[in-house]
């Protein structure tokens, strides 16, 4: 199917409390302007470079979500472009991230990513360090909510658990964390195999790279 009818019978299937992140790390400019020319305007990046060489290139009422890890060093690739960046993945970043939109002027939109898979090779906040964070601490992070990836495998009851997890872990940090933030509203779950159990978990965004852009040769 082409980029173009894959879009809208995406926009046609989800439920219109579902926002659709389009990622398109590793896939040229035209793909994404297929994309958007069908009505899509969330686009997510996981590398700080390539975010913002599209971010300058495309058109400006694209929103990007940046969704890959993020060292400091990086943080100028990322910050002045992203809408939002979903892949915080420490406490440490989150300070880094604050102290620089200070120097900016601006508040960033941030989830906080939090470690819901049993591979340890997934980054992210224990449920434990999320729930001790101190919003007052980062007057410069607009913080909306969580992001998590699930195990890749083909038991759905896992992958199942592990969303519902991660809706556990929002509640409980929109309770004790988040107290009176009403921005405080996503839950960023749910990749191109495993996108409709996250919808019934509750995800309130998804991530599709692969299934609206076809297979990747790398990321
Ligand atoms: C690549 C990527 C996706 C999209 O993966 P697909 O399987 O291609 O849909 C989603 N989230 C993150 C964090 C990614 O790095």
């Amino acid at each position: 199917m082409s980029i173009e009818s894959q879009i809208k019978e995406l926009h046609n299937e989800l439920p219109p409390t579902v926002k659709l992140v389009a990622v398109s790390k590793f896939m040229p400019v035209e793909d994404i302007l297929s994309a958007y020319n069908a009505g899509q305007r969330f686009f997510g990046e996981n590398r700080p470079q390539e975010l913002a060489a599209k971010a300058t290139e495309l058109p400006s009422d694209i929103e990007w979500h940046f969704i890959g890890h993020l060292q400091s060093n990086k943080l100028k690739m990322v910050v002045p472009y992203a809408s939002m960046i979903e892949s915080v993945d420490s406490a440490k970043l989150l300070g880094e991230i604050n102290a620089f939109a200070g120097k900016l002027g601006k508040k960033v939109d941030c989830l906080i990513e939090i470690h819901i898979a049993s591979e340890d090779t997934k980054q992210g906040f224990s449920p434990e360090e999320a729930l001790s964070l101190k919003v007052g601490d980062y007057p410069n992070i607009r913080f909306r909510g969580v992001m998590g990836m699930a195990t890749f495998t083909d038991d759905s009851q896992r992958v199942r658990d592990e969303f519902n997890s991660l809706h556990k872990v929002f509640e409980q940090m929109k309770e004790r964390v988040a107290e009176g933030l009403s921005e405080f509203d996503q839950i960023s779950m749910g990749m191109s195999h495993d996108y409709k159990l996250a919808i019934s978990e509750g995800a309130t965004i998804i991530r599709l790279g692969s299934s609206i852009f076809g297979e990747r040769k790398r990321g």
